[in-house]
């Protein structure tokens, strides 16, 4: 597929799609379809526990548990027909977990990492199903922990738990690292524990970018801005959309800690405001009428009209970009913003520009919850040979020539 080498070409990795080489090479590991054990009901539906096996990068068997309900258990998982791939090679080792004063442990770089670099791709231990039965829940995690390899045991067993007292040890853990991995669209939600991604710490402005890939079966976290050396890697457990007052009582209730991070000791006036408006979904569709306004005005509309229209959508679109990067979510929430700049400078006919945003579109997309891979090959395209293959191409530059 030429889409395929242009994005070595560009050094991204692609993530959209099950390697497709695997199936053949004898690298897959068939799942252990040892009888799954039914654990209990949920209503009238069964729940299952299924041992699945892969192997590492180091090509090493590896053991994962998952707790599923009997649909989920019945075409599990999706892509992979009862297959998961062997695991891709990890990147280069950028991070250490240690010791963080007043923090507990966290994870900090060893070296200098650059914006877009992976910094970790890693499967869970563990999954299960996020709205089970409290009754169910105690019995199906002793089953859990009872069957996990003993050297994942230990490590699981020393994260950390910030639940009171009343709360069993082992749900304690579960509750505090657990993140989000959604198997299957539409699908009952599904959580998961990650060894090493459960040790980053939060940052109301993280450093980072976290995203499930359900093709792979990992989670990635990915710089969303470049990193110092003994620079904490942060990431977030509570929506840093949320309002300043917001943020910290949900994350003192849920995890038990005053956040002291740089954007909630030192919160601009309008912080509450910029991360609501910059972020919110109608401005989302909001960049999009206004592309739209300019590229499908027709001859109808008068050319100065357009050429402001142009005018005030790039400034909107860099001073979004400039609120976003000022309040550390640029790395969540501007990839939306990297492609509308990449098309504007289409229209101006700038290649250079339209390259230049083109590129950060779709070093960021990994960690981006809009796009697909089909629109990410239509970018590499116009990147590519913007005159022939951008539909709009320099349509601003053409109508100040004609003036
Ligand atoms: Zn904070």
């Amino acid at each position: 597929m030429p889409s395929q080498n242009l994005f070595g070409r560009y050094g991204i990795q692609r993530f959209d799609a099950a390697p497709k080489g695997l199936q053949t090479d004898g690298q897959l590991t068939s799942m252990e379809e040892r009888d799954a054990e039914i654990l209990g009901r949920q209503n009238t539906t069964k729940i299952f526990l299924r041992e699945l096996k892969y192997r590492d990068s180091n090509d090493e068997i590896e053991y994962m548990l998952g707790i599923m309900y009997e649909e989920m258990s019945n075409s599990f998982p999706d892509p992979f027909e009862n297959h998961l791939p062997k695991l891709p090679p990890s990147p280069p080792c950028s991070y250490e977990i240690r010791d963080i004063h007043s923090k507990g442990k966290g994870v900090v770089a060893l070296r200098d990492i650059a914006m877009g670099e992976i910094i970790m791709m890693e499967r869970p231990i563990f999954f299960y199903p996020m709205m089970t039965f409290a009754e169910l829940q105690e019995r199906i995690f002793n089953d859990l922990v009872a069957k996990m390899q003993p050297r994942t045991r230990e490590r699981f067993l020393s994260l950390s738990n910030v639940k009171d007292s009343t709360v069993p040890h082992l749900l304690g853990i579960q509750a505090t690292n657990s993140m989000e991995m959604p198997l299957k669209e539409g699908a009952e939600r599904y959580g998961g524990v990650f060894l090493d991604i459960s040790r980053i710490n939060h940052s109301c402005g993280p450093n980072t970018t976290r995203q499930w890939n359900r093709y792979l079966f990992v989670t990635i976290v990915q710089a969303s801005r470049n990193i110092r050396a003994g620079e904490e890697i942060t990431t977030w457990y509570e929506p840093v959309n949320k309002s300043h007052a917001d943020r910290r009582f949900d994350l003192e209730r849920k995890y038990k800690f005053k956040c002291t991070c740089g954007y909630c000791t030192n919160t601009s006036t309008t912080s509450d405001y910029d991360r609501a408006y910059y972020t919110n979904e109608d401005a989302i569709v909001d960049l999009e009428y206004r592309y739209l306004s300019i590229t499908l005005a027709g001859l109808k509309v008068q050319n100065n009209s357009r050429q402001k229209a142009a005018q005030d959508f790039l400034q909107h679109l860099i001073r979004g970009l400039v609120i976003l990067t000022k309040e550390g979510i640029e790395g969540i929430f501007a990839q939306v913003y990297y492609v509308y700049l990449m098309q504007v400078y289409g229209l101006r006919g700038d290649k250079t520009k339209l390259r230049e945003w083109g590129f950060k579109a779709i070093l960021m997309y990994i960690g981006s919850p809009y796009w697909s891979g089909e629109k990410i090959e239509q970018w590499i395209d116009w990147m590519r040979d913007p005159e022939k293959n951008f539909p709009y191409w320099a349509m601003l530059l053409d109508r100040v020539k004609r003036q």
